[in-house]
């Protein structure tokens, strides 16, 4: 908007002070002070250096967006003016405002993460403004054959593609960025986010060769997006340089805590700016998203410091060599183990592309900090010194089939081999899902004669995610008017909404939301609203979404009962079959040791397409579905199973 119109708008308002036009504005004035109110710049004592900038734009810009569509209205109405001095008219006008819509709403639209553990992805929309906190993916459950990552449907952010604005992320771990290459390739945004988490984000972009805007934040700063302004807050978490977000929006600031844990003894002494939080909390929070992991579990999560004196402790005691299994991207951790092979005169190798690759970023950028720099070795060098003075950080701790400790485990390995006597330390616990997996390795390892220690055994690993107690106090510094449980399974939604309910919440303001859901924030209050396409995209090596429903039924049904091809070969000068049916059997029976029922089955072919001749049916597609009918009735009265049926018909 140039100086111009803004003078003209300058005349208009004291005609239009009564008009209709004001009185449309949102019931919130612009000026009230309440938690629903539109955001009002000032009150935000966290601004920095963004400061000059934003109010250089607020000087052309009004801070209330209501204000400025009205403004709009106004150059395109110029009637408007003429019709105000007229009271008559003024009246006639009011009515018909009446009837028009009501003020625009917040609205926040999970993508993913609900309901699920993983792909997590939060949309924040306000008329033409949207931006998206997280961008991950999911590991598939095993009932996707063949499926090798999951991320979100983005459908509605292609839809509203030109009003995407960035991407602002929490943390570095892959249920948060694993899914920005395939965003990307849609929708080309900025992405913001704290140095590691940036630094991870290149890494990943280089193997997709894609280069976007990187925009790194530090806690603190303010940025404005559109008529929303994001504040990065920190926090503790397995990864770091975790932060939360404060966004302010139209309608109030609301907290998105991203994955958090409580640590008050943290390895970089970065803790959760629990200050900042209360003071959010004192200044008016609308809602409160905030991490559901480990609802399920009582009490603290322990500080991730306990961990190192056990590796300490152990370290000291161990007389063979060491092996510890853990993230990549605990870089806390990885610097624990370090730091214990430093005290007991070790060398570390490191060994798994994601170990390598991931603490090279953070080397890099000073979030690893080698006591001695002669301290690492390369893989290839285990040889050269005694086994009394190694360590190994590897990856596998989730007993991943392909990792480094799965080829360790099975002879696979190219620089090294499990003998008896190693000590292998697993720094994690199994996430859900991964228990079988993990406890093949513990008893693979064991029989190359390994010493195991894990999680059970002794205090090896701690959780990145806050517990009941933490969570509650998450809740009390916030103070949040609207409670939005977010990433977890149903049961942790449930669980998280009934421990805010413990704490004075009302029933009516928490919201257990599906991916997809539209929570909508407006004058009234928050409500839901029409929900937008969500769901899970499929990712099978190269390919994005082109596997779909009908392929994974199809692989289901294969691995379940088999394929039978049936090869027949068709005159083209009668249309009837002149050789075959030959059968070719796949994961059904073995066909030489079911001679029998392949005769049976060649029969009941040859009679069907009898049949079919009789009645002068003689089109490949009819002949095709007639013959599959009945030798699928044929296979299930023989031997109760229904392999998939794929007739192949030849013209010769
Ligand atoms: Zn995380
Ligand atoms: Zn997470």
């Amino acid at each position: 908007m140039t100086k111009k119109n803004a003078t003209e708008e300058t005349v208009v308002v004291p005609n239009s002070a009564q008009s209709p036009v004001t009185s449309e504005a949102p019931k919130v004035a612009p000026t009230k002070k309440t938690n629903n109110g539109p955001a009002k710049k000032k009150t935000n004592p966290n601004q920095n250096q963004n400061q000059n900038q934003n109010q250089n734009q607020n000087q052309n810009k009004p801070q209330n967006p209501n204000q400025n569509k009205q403004q709009n209205q106004n150059q395109n109405k110029p009637q408007n003016q003429n019709k105000n001095k007229n009271q008559v008219e003024q009246v006639v006008f009011t009515e018909e405002n009446s009837k028009k819509p009501a003020a625009s709403v917040l609205k926040i639209i999970p993508l993913g993460g609900l309901n699920e553990i993983g792909k997590n992805m939060t949309v924040y929309q306000y008329e033409d403004d949207i931006f998206v906190v997280d961008c991950g993916m999911a590991f598939p459950e095993d009932e996707l054959l063949g499926i090798d990552v999951v991320i979100p449907d983005i459908s509605y952010l292609k839809k509203n593609a030109s009003k995407v604005k960035g991407i602002f992320i929490t943390h570095g771990h892959e249920d948060h960025i694993g899914a920005i290459p395939y965003f990307l390739r849609e929708i080309n945004v900025p992405i913001y986010g704290t140095k590691l988490t940036l630094g991870l984000v290149e890494n990943k972009l280089k193997e997709h060769k894609l280069n976007p805007k990187l925009i790194t934040i530090v806690p603190g700063q303010v940025i404005k997006v559109g008529v929303f302004e994001v504040e990065p807050i920190r926090v503790c978490h397995s990864i770091a340089d975790a932060v939360a977000y404060a966004i302010t929006t139209p309608y109030g600031k609301v907290v998105q805590t991203g994955d958090f844990k409580i640590d008050f003894t943290p390895i970089d002494g970065q803790k959760t700016d629990l200050h900042r939080l209360a003071r959010l909390g004192d200044e008016g929070v609308l809602a409160l998203l905030s991490d559901s992991t480990n609802v399920v579990r009582e009490g603290y999560t322990m500080s991730e410091s306990s961990v190192g004196d056990t590796f300490e402790e152990i370290f000291r005691h161990a007389t063979s060599r060491i092996i510890v299994a853990s993230f990549a991207s605990n870089v806390h951790r990885v610097q624990q183990i370090i730091n214990a092979a430093y005290q007991n005169n070790r060398k570390v190798a490191f060994s798994g592309r994601s170990m390598v690759n991931v603490t090279g970023v953070a080397r890099e950028l000073g979030y690893l900090k080698l006591p001695s720099q002669d301290m690492i070795i390369d893989i290839k060098d285990l040889g050269r010194y005694p086994e009394n003075e190694l360590v190994v950080i590897t990856t596998g701790s989730q007993g991943e089939p392909m990792s480094a400790l799965a080829r360790m485990a099975n002879s696979e390995h190219r620089n090294m081999e499990i003998t008896p006597g190693d000590l292998v330390i697993l720094s994690s616990s199994p996430i859900p899902g991964n228990e079988k997996s993990v406890y093949k390795i513990i008893n693979q390892l064991t029989k190359k004669g390994a010493k195991m220690i894990y999680e059970s055994l002794a205090d090896v690993h701690v959780s990145g995610h806050a517990k009941q107690e933490e969570l509650k106090l998450m809740q009390a510094l916030v103070k949040p008017k609207y409670f939005v449980p977010v990433h977890g399974e149903y049961v942790h939604l449930d669980k998280h909404k009934q421990l805010a309910i413990s704490m004075g919440m009302h029933d009516k303001n928490i919201f257990i939301l599906n991916n997809g859901s539209v929570l909508e924030f407006g004058p009234e209050g928050a409500k839901l609203g029409k929900p937008v396409q969500a769901g899970r995209v499929f990712i099978d090596g190269l390919g994005v979404g082109d596997v779909g429903n009908i392929v994974l039924r199809d692989r289901k049904h294969l691995s379940e009962d088999g394929l039978i091809i049936i090869v027949v070969a068709i005159s083209s000068a009668t249309g009837e079959h002149i050789s075959g049916p030959d059968l070719i059997s796949r994961g059904f029976v073995y066909v030489r040791e079911s001679e029998v029922l392949m005769e049976g089955a060649r029969n009941v072919i040859e009679e069907e397409l009898k049949k079919c001749y009789a009645k002068n049916i003689k089109d490949w597609a009819s002949l095709k579905s007639s013959v599959r009918d009945a030798l699928s009735q044929y296979i299930y009265q023989s031997t109760k199973r229904s392999p998939m049926i794929l007739p192949v018909f030849m013209e010769v």
